[in-house]
């Protein structure tokens, strides 16, 4: 295999955990135990939940425990007009498409529809605006009515063909888009999704090998269809189990006991929270 280049890449909504720390160990480790490189991305496109101080948390909570990085580290809102671009490809290619539908809308859709509503990335929307005429759409979009970009899916299979997506341990898993529906590429309050800024990254920072955890495992199908799309490299894909607390539970922003930044206040050393986070 080509040199291995992993990255991690936190959202600044919330301070580290010990969750995290697993993850961005299973990433530092697979570099540094192969001669590759780790990267460090700030996933920071929506800026309403987003804070400069949890970016300058989690920077100063890697650096405490030992997890270095490789290159600068890559930081998403400072770069919104390269995303605005790779929209404006799709949407020149007709493969997104603008939907009005509000939150509610699509609600009542899916449940006068009777269709499995909720994949494992949210709802899936029912496609309602796909059809709009075209005059109707130009009219909407003249007058500034509210809309994001959705990905036309089954377009968009059209025509890359069936797909495929690889596992660093060599499993190769069938793209299955029904997982998720038309996703939503952009819209108004922030100019891009994960699933289009975290593709375009993966392809500009040379990611070979992606790594995060397996709850993500699911947008994997629509990353891989983006990126044929896009005509970007394919990474191999590394989806590690989540890491649980003493309930069984996920750790999740929300349990503030186990940040790393809680931790280090009630007197653990780096050595301590490293060994937590490999249980
Ligand atoms: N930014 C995402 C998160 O904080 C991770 C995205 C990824 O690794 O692809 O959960």
């Amino acid at each position: 295999m080509s040199v291995i280049v992993t990255r991690f890449a936190p959202s600044p909504t919330g301070l580290l955990h010990i969750g995290h720390v697993f993850s961005a160990l299973e990433g530092w480790h697979l570099a540094r135990d192969h001669g590759g490189r780790f990267l460090l991305r700030i996933e920071d496109i929506d800026r309403a939940r987003c804070r400069d101080t949890f970016e300058q948390a989690i920077l100063e909570d890697l650096a405490w425990l030992g997890i270095d990085w490789d290159e600068g580290v890559r930081r998403q809102s400072d770069h919104l007009a390269d995303y605005a671009s790779a929209l404006a490809e799709l949407r020149a290619r007709r493969l997104v498409y603008p939907c009005f539908c509000t939150r509610r809308q699509i609600a009542r859709e899916v449940e006068l529809a009777q269709t499995a509503p909720h994949g494992p990335l949210g709802l899936i929307y029912p496609g309602t605006c796909r059809t709009l005429a075209a005059a109707e759409v130009e009219a909407r979009l003249e007058a500034g009515d509210h809309h994001a970009w959705r990905l036309d899916v089954t377009r968009a299979m059209e025509e890359t063909g069936p797909l495929a997506w690889r596992t660093l341990d060599g499993s190769t898993i069938p793209v299955d888009t029904g997982i998720a529906g038309d996703v939503v590429l952009a819209r108004k309050d922030i100019p891009t999704s994960y699933h289009l800024a975290a593709t375009h990254d993966d392809h500009v920072q040379g990611v070979t090998v992606v790594t995060r955890g397996c709850d993500l495992a699911p947008a994997t199908h629509v990353h891989c269809l983006i990126r044929r799309l896009m005509g970007w490299k394919e990474p191999l894909h590394h989806h590690h189990r989540l890491l649980v607390g003493e309930d069984g539970r996920r750790h999740a922003k929300r349990d503030r006991s186990v940040t790393v930044r809680s931790l280090r206040e009630a007197g653990l050393t780096p050595e301590d929270v490293l060994a937590m986070a490999r249980p």
